[in-house]
């Protein structure tokens, strides 16, 4: 699709970059890290849309610093569903899926993005890329956007074991991805740019590092809002020298303000952790959270790094084994021992579960996830959200018992 619709969102992603570009030009208080990972999203989607570059649509586990490598500029598509459902139009795309077939049990993130395809809002690619976790449903999702735009797609199968002989499995896997995509774009992978895109990503992995380490600091330098989906759309620029400089900035704020309240010690707040998704249509519960209720969300289950850097003299196989290391993959408990080390490494008051509909990791685990925190005394609240959906959103219940919630956490707090 090069049509009307795609270039009136080319000139909306060009006048929220200018616009964040100036705010961040403007910024007296040194406070411009999160304007500065959104300036780099407004870019990703300007180039999406554009029909300048080559385009891959993907699953949430791509290999992107290879693909950024290769020159083809390339997303997840569940990350189009959380921005469609912060521009507050999604309902409609929704509607569209759901009277074209499309579960309203199954994954709203998906629905989201089908809806969209429907009507001509998603940009032909020129190939996909599909992973087989975190899950199945995006396959689906991905192997129906591929017979839509009539385009090849290329299945990464992830096994359930993180173990070498799996990494190597993988790796081979990886190695062959990378011929499909010279075969769809007509580019050879240039070795010097691959092993300069692998120091891109590990240095934004060193940085990123330093600023949750400065995250964890009592009181933390964390807001609510400045890590919403940090880590899973970081992924996005891994190989590039934006994601560098997003991460020192972020590292550079995070460690001014620990300065700061050094020098003048704020009141105690609550410290939470959220699980898995934040919701991403616009509702008060994090604001709530934070001017009513002393609390911030300060660390998010997918902002942890669980790799080791990237070796450019194995640069397959390490790929590999950073995608294996997600706590996603393999059984419940290893996911479980995760959220444990970062509880208590962030020294979290309480946990925040989403549940979102529709996805067996959200709401499939919910009482193992919280059974595994209360062995640590961390209580977790379990919410019935649909995290894309706002239709269902219930916003008095939900209030009430985050309010009871932080009632309880306080109160064991001051015990
Ligand atoms: S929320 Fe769950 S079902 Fe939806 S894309 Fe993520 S892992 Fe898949």
């Amino acid at each position: 699709v090069r049509g009307t619709k795609t270039t009136v969102l080319v000139n909306y992603f060009d006048e929220l970059a200018a616009g964040l570009g100036e705010k961040i030009r403007q910024a007296k208080d040194g406070e411009v890290a999160r304007r500065r990972f959104a300036l780099e999203i407004a870019r990703l989607g300007r180039r999406l849309f554009s029909g300048e570059d080559k385009v891959a649509w993907c699953g949430v586990l791509a290999p992107f610093d290879l693909l950024n490598a290769m020159g083809v500029t390339s997303c997840f598509v569940e990350f189009v569903g959380a921005i469609l459902a912060s521009s507050g139009n999604v309902a409609a795309l929704l509607e569209e899926a759901e009277h074209a077939g499309y579960s309203t049990d199954g994954c709203s993130y998906h629905r989201a993005v089908i809806g969209a395809a429907l009507r001509g809002l998603m940009p032909r690619p020129d190939f996909l890329v599909a992973t087989s976790a975190p899950c199945t449903g995006g396959v689906g999702l991905l192997e129906n956007l591929a017979r839509h735009f009539r385009k090849k797609i290329f299945l990464l199968t992830l096994p359930q074991s993180n173990g070498e002989r799996g990494a190597a499995y993988l790796a081979a896997q990886i190695e062959k991805m990378v011929e499909f995509v010279s075969a769809q774009t007509g580019r050879q992978l240039d070795p010097e740019r691959l092993r300069r895109a692998i120091e891109y990503t590990n240095e934004a992995r060193a940085l990123m590092a330093e600023a949750y380490e400065l995250a964890r600091a009592v009181p933390s330098p964390v807001r609510s809002r400045d890590l919403k989906n940090f880590g899973v759309v970081m992924a996005l620029f891994l190989g590039t020298e934006a994601a560098v400089e997003i991460s020192r900035t972020y590292r550079d704020e995070f460690a001014m303000r620990c300065e700061r309240a050094r020098h003048n010690p704020p009141p105690p707040r609550l410290r939470l952790l959220w699980i898995q998704n934040r919701i991403q249509f616009k509702s008060p519960l994090v604001s709530l959270l934070e001017r009513e209720y002393d609390a911030d969300v300060i660390t998010d289950e997918l902002n942890a790094i669980t790799w080791e850097p990237l070796d450019p003299d194995d640069p397959y196989t390490s790929l590999a084994r950073r995608m294996l290391s997600i706590p996603f993959l393999g059984p419940i408990e290893h996911r479980i021992e995760e959220l444990k080390k970062l509880a208590k490494s962030y020294r979290v008051d309480g946990a925040i579960n989403p549940c979102h509909w529709g996805c067996r990791q959200g709401t499939g685990a919910r009482g193992l996830v919280e059974a595994g925190l209360k062995e640590i005394g961390v209580p977790v609240l379990n919410l019935e959200v649909d995290c894309v959906d706002p239709r269902n959103f219930s916003e008095g219940q939900l209030r009430t018992r985050l309010e009871a919630f932080i009632e309880m956490i306080g109160q064991s707090r001051r015990n």
